[in-house]
This record gives structure tokens, C-alpha cells and sequence, in this order.
């Protein structure tokens, strides 16, 4: 296998996360995101993971789509972000995808440009997070305006975004769902609200569909969260190996601009893994990484190909040992945390300089992907 750094996929896992879903929520339908790549997954192999077992599939952009008609997926896809512009709007028609509407603009498009095989629609409904959406006062009409509309097919589904969903004490998630409410309750229309964090920790959001992300990767969306803590189990463990093995003195600065100083005569180990694989590089001297199974600290700045570690505490480690960044064993909530950063921004981040590997989970099986 090399020492080159390695992304393994449990797809196990996957399902298993899946399942989660299913019992957390069990009288919804699942729209499951697997916008960006299926969070750096790998989006075919995620889509054909997750298979019939879920009713829809949620990209942020036209493209992302299209990947997925090109590879034979014929399941209902939703793009979040909906279409720009007519040649999007062609696109998506070609492609029979449902199209978030969330400002006025594409409610005109929709409009103007009459198509031939019309598009399912979710209006989406600005509650509090103030990215996209129409005002609740605006709703009313886009609904109506959407309802009358050539090009839309049936009656416009409503969506709205939360905010907080990842703070569990945080009560706007609350208010953003009654707001919505005032509006719902008053159109016959199926509804989605629920994100990875409101499916675990709202209940009463679930309404008709829900639409896990993060937690199809089997990572807590909480703010400080840990995965077992819900029943998860991570899908990707990415790996590495160590290089090297050097003996410096105390007082001998690692790295580049010694930020870390050798406080005795020590061991430093090197892992091939960087930035230039999506490791974070800002992940601090301390930050945990398994080496043969046992924590070690990262110490020194991360390099573009490589890590430092401090072995003091694995006199036995040899060149060639197994290296984790993440994984099981190793949460990737730890590692963002300890970079000041997300988990979503750690997986999405790993490069395609990094091979992927399939793992069907019980047996052990690895594949090449
Ligand atoms: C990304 C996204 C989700 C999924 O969020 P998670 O926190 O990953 O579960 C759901 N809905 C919308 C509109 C999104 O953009």
C-alpha cells in the first residue's frame, strides 16, 4: 500500500448511520445531503451505499446533479441552492431535478421561461438563519405565484433552514420551527425543516421529510458532541504512515519556524500526511493522532506533506507504523476542535491527492474506489 495517506470508507458504517436515521425519525421521508462530493466521501460511492433506502438525494448546485443522472442515479434529486439562470433552469428540467425556490428572481425565471416536462418545487422560507429564503410576509405570494405556475409541477413542497440546530440549549431552533409554522399550517403542503442536529435534537421538526447530513457520516452535529453519544459510527478513517524516526536534543526546534522546542532528548516521529491532504493546518503542537493504535501528540507546525510527532510515549514505534488522523478510535470532532475549526470543513478538505478506499464493514473487505 505505500506510505501515501489513505481515506478508508466504512460503508458499514454508512448504513448503519442510515439506520439511525430511520429509527430516530421513522415517519419521515429521508432526503439525504450529499452535497460537496457527499461531504468529501466520495459522492457515487456514498449514493450507491445508501441505495433505495432513502427517497431523495440533496445536492447544493446543478452540477453536482448532473454527476448523478450521468452515473444512472434515477432517484428524485434537490438542489438547494436552485437554478441561476435559464440554462440552469434547462438543465434541471433536462435532468427532472426539484429546484429550492428562495428568492423572487427564481420564482420570475420560473416564470418566463416556460418548460417543457415541469420541475417539482420547495419553496424555501427564511425563519432566522438569514442566508437564503423568502420572508414568511413574502411567502404567501411566491406559494401562489409558484402554484399557477407552468413550469412547476404540483404543489410547491416548503423548507426552511435552522440556524442553531448544532446547540442543543439554544431555544431559536424552537422559535425558527413556530415561525414556520405560521406559514405551513396554512398551505397543504408537504414540509422539511430538520437537519442532522434537529433530527437528534428536536423531535417535533421531523415533519414530512428530514434531511441528515452530517450525521449519515456518523459525526455528531453537536457543538462538542462525540458519536457514540448518538449511536454513530464514522465512515471515514483517514491514515497514514510514519517515515521517519530522529533523535534530537533538548533544546532542538521541529519544523518549520520551530514553534516547538524539544524539551529533553527525544524521539520525533514523522507521518506522511499535510495540509496538502486536507489536514488541518492549524491543528495545534498537542492535537491527538493514533499511532499503532495509541495517542500521540502532533507537535511543530504541519507541513504541506508531513506531521511531527512527539514518540516519547512509544519507545517501540518503527518506520512504516500505521498512523490515524481520524477515524474510529479517533473522533474528527477532536481534531476540528483542536484546529479551531468544523468537521464539516476537516472532511469536505481532503484532497484528491489522498486515495480512497472501500470498506464493506463486518467481513473487513477493502476495495480500491
Ligand atoms: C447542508 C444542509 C443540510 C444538512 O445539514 P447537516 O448539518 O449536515 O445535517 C440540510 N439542509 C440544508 C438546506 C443544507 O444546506
Amino acid at each position: 500500500m505505500g506510505s501515501a495517506p489513505r481515506a478508508v470508507i466504512d460503508l458499514a458504517a454508512l448504513r448503519h448511520n442510515l439506520e439511525r436515521v430511520c429509527s430516530v425519525a421513522p415517519n419521515s421521508r429521508i432526503l439525504a445531503v450529499v452535497k460537496a462530493n457527499a461531504y468529501g466521501h466520495g459522492l457515487l460511492r456514498i449514493v450507491k451505499a445508501l441505495g433505495i433506502a432513502v427517497d431523495a438525494l440533496a445536492v447544493a448546485r446543478v452540477g453536482e446533479g448532473i454527476l448523478l443522472r450521468q452515473a444512472g442515479i434515477s432517484c428524485p434529486v434537490v438542489v438547494l441552492e436552485g437554478c441561476a439562470d435559464q440554462q440552469e433552469l434547462n438543465l434541471a428540467a433536462a435532468n427532472q431535478f426539484e429546484l429550492v425556490v428562495h428568492n423572487l428572481e427564481q420564482v420570475k425565471l420560473l416564470q418566463r421561461y416556460k418548460i417543457n416536462n415541469p420541475v417539482a418545487c420547495w419553496l424555501k422560507i427564511d425563519t432566522g438563519m438569514h442566508r437564503l429564503g423568502l420572508t414568511v410576509d413574502s411567502a404567501l405570494t411566491a406559494y401562489q405565484a409558484l402554484n399557477a405556475c407552468s413550469s412547476v409541477s404540483g404543489r410547491p413542497h416548503l423548507m426552511t433552514h435552522f440556524a442553531n440546530a448544532d446547540h442543543l440549549a439554544d431555544a431559536a431552533t424552537l422559535t425558527q420551527w413556530q415561525l414556520f409554522q405560521t406559514i405551513a399550517s396554512k398551505l397543504d403542503s408537504e414540509v422539511s425543516c430538520a437537519n442532522s442536529g434537529a433530527i437528534l435534537g428536536w423531535p417535533e421538526t421531523h415533519a414530512d421529510w428530514v434531511r441528515p447530513g452530517i450525521m449519515l457520516y456518523g459525526v455528531s452535529p453537536f457543538m462538542n458532541g462525540r458519536p457514540e453519544a448518538y449511536d454513530l459510527r464514522p465512515v471515514m478513517s483517514l491514515q497514514s504512515q510514519l517515515i521517519a524516526i530522529n533523535h534530537y536534543k533538548k533544546g532542538d526546534a521541529i519544523g518549520y519556524s520551530g514553534t516547538w522546542v524539544c524539551p529533553e532528548d527525544m524521539a520525533i516521529g514523522v507521518a506522511s500526511i499535510g495540509y496538502g491532504d486536507g489536514y488541518p493546518r492549524h491543528a495545534a503542537s498537542g492535537t491527538p493522532v493514533l499511532l499503532n493504535g495509541q495517542r500521540v501528540p502532533l507537535v511543530g507546525r504541519v507541513s504541506m506533506d508531513m506531521i511531527t510527532l512527539d514518540l516519547r510515549g512509544c519507545p517501540d514505534a518503527r518506520v512504516g507504523d500505521p498512523v490515524v488522523l481520524w477515524g474510529a478510535g479517533l473522533p474528527v470532532e477532536e481534531i476540528a476542535e483542536a484546529a479551531n475549526t468544523i468537521t464539516y470543513q476537516l472532511l469536505c478538505g481532503v484532497t484528491a491527492r489522498v486515495g480512497f478506499v472501500e470498506e464493506q464493514g463486518a467481513d473487513g473487505q477493502a476495495e480500491s474506489g
